[in-house]
């Protein structure tokens, strides 16, 4: 169906609107911010969102929207904002992204929405990503809108399983809990929101967005369940079977770290990144001694890795004391998968960057405490299958440097938890789970995405799929009894 034209709001003539400068958003103080794990950016004052919002030029074929994995009705809900109808702003978004606030903070605006707006061929483009989360922001202050008024919908008799409560899982259970479905969530871990909370530090993205996110979801209906490891606790089939659980979604994510397979790994003080992260950001470690989980005060800690993950270990570890961070990276900065803005504040916070490094061993003395690396320099050859440059070792570049802190931040895979208790679910050579663009397993009634299904990628594209699921799961309830109110 063609999308109306939004009624606009902007009173600049067209002209005009190119001459606005794009609104920088205020942000802590770099000296101060890389001692404590407050939020890095503070987000537009009202003033600021609606100058922003008038920069849109209003394009017939807006292409920001097909910039965008969930395609948000973009132009309509910047006409809202112009009409300082910001509770508005966020409904509209609503209506395709259940985590706006999320989104607005962790998105990488640059290479979707922001990347094809067409201001950007000439200027710079509107700040898309900085606009969502002021109005997502707006909305949870002042009551985040429809939970407490929402009308609940007919119950369909219908349970549905949700196992895993990152983006995907939490984007299934919004879609799913209007149509009046008995919705559980089963995670694993003591916390809800999978990487958002155990991996995403609190200065990128406070938790208490996503405390009120499930929040919301519960006054909505739907329950959660945590401390629950399907394939442990219960098994797929026990859910179905014993349970009663009619579909089953699986939102795993792809949790499990991936080493470099070198010599010195298993020395005490080298840490897989999502050990690290996790200690920090679940298990409070940021916030010792109030929270009783230690962590070290390193000297000098390398985070191996170009990703977000690198990025969000190394600006923890400076936060955690350590007098020096550096980021070794085996590429150069241009093929580096990180946010630019990650990497930008990363640098604005002290941290070094080894770029065209990798190390080949580590070494530690007689307790067994990681001291030294030992790292080869590395040039730029053809692209590889990536699509980025191929990094070829130097020969006879080997030197060393002093680490007393390790964090491998190198990429995760999936977990093999469910393929070993659930064999009728079928995986690839990586362990990812095997589902058809809608999410469908080769299991009856068993649907799949996010991570686990692609592989590690983004919030967004995690939470696409999981609306893509939700629309197949909803079809495969109504064929499997008939009717759905
Ligand atoms: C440190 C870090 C930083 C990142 N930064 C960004 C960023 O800035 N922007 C961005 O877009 N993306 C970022 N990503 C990627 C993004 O977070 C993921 O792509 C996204 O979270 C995937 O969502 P998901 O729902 O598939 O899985 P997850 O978020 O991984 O959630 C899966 C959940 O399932 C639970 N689970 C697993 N197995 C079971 C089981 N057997 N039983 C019950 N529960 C189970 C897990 O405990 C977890 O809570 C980052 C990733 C990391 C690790
Ligand atoms: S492409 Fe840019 S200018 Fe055009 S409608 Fe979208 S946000 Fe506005």
């Amino acid at each position: 169906m063609k999308r109306e034209k939004p009624q606009s709001f902007n009173t600049v003539p067209i002209k005009e609107r190119l001459t606005i400068p794009r609104q920088d958003m205020p942000e802590q103080d770099a000296l101060l911010r890389s001692t404590n794990f407050l939020e890095v950016n503070l987000g537009f004052t009202p003033e600021q969102a609606v100058i922003e919002a008038q920069r849109c030029i209003e394009c017939k074929n807006p292409t920001c929207m097909e910039g965008c994995p969930v395609n948000i009705k973009i132009p309509d809900f910047i006409q809202l904002i112009c009409n300082k109808d910001f509770m508005g702003a966020a409904e509209k978004i609503k209506e395709d992204n259940s985590l706006p606030a999320v989104c607005g903070r962790v998105c990488p605006q640059e290479t979707q929405c922001e990347q094809v707006c067409v201001v950007g061929k000439r200027f710079e483009p509107v700040a898309i990503g900085r606009l969502e989360r002021f109005v997502a922001d707006y909305a949870m202050l002042h009551g985040n809108g429809s939970a407490k008024t929402i009308e609940k919908p007919k119950p369909s008799g219908q349970k549905v399983a949700i196992v895993g409560s990152g983006p995907a899982g939490l984007a299934v259970a919004s879609d799913l809990i209007k149509e009046g479905h008995d919705i559980t969530v089963f995670e694993a871990l003591h916390e809800f929101g999978g990487v958002l909370v155990y991996g995403i530090p609190e200065f990128r993205l406070p938790k208490a967005i996503l405390r009120e996110e499930v929040a919301n979801l519960e006054a909505k209906g739907v329950k959660f369940i945590k401390n629950f490891i399907v394939g442990r606790t219960m098994t797929i089939q026990e859910l179905m079977t014993d349970e009663g659980y009619d579909a089953v979604f699986l939102g795993l994510g792809a949790g499990l770290p991936r080493f470099m397979n070198i010599p010195g790994e298993n020395l005490n003080g080298v840490y897989s990144a999502n050990e690290f992260l996790t200690r920090s950001n679940l298990m409070r470690g940021y916030e010792f001694p109030e929270w009783d989980t230690p962590l070290y005060r390193a000297k000098h800690a390398i985070i191996v890795g170009g990703g977000n993950t690198a990025m969000d270990a190394v600006r923890t570890a400076k936060r955690l004391g350590a007098d020096e961070a550096s980021i070794v990276y085996r590429r150069s900065e241009e093929e580096m998968p990180a946010r630019n803005e990650e990497i930008h504040h990363a640098k604005e916070e002290g941290v070094q960057f080894l770029n065209l490094v990798n190390p080949i061993e580590f070494i530690g003395d007689e307790q067994g405490n990681v001291v030294m690396a030992k790292c080869l320099r590395m040039k730029l050859g053809e692209p590889d299958e990536s699509g980025r440059r191929r990094p070829i070792p130097m020969e006879g570049s080997e030197f060393t440097m002093d680490v007393d802190m390790v964090v491998i931040a190198v990429g995760n895979g999936s977990n093999p938890l469910i393929a070993q208790t659930t064999p009728e679910i079928e995986t690839n050579k990586w362990g990812n789970i095997v589902a058809d663009d809608d999410g469908r397993t080769s299991m009856e009634g068993v649907f799949a995405g996010g991570d686990i299904v692609s592989g590690g990628a983004t919030v967004i594209l995690a939470m696409g799929a999981g609306r893509k699921s939700a629309a197949a799961i909803s079809e495969y309830l109504k064929e499997k009894v008939g009717s759905v109110t």
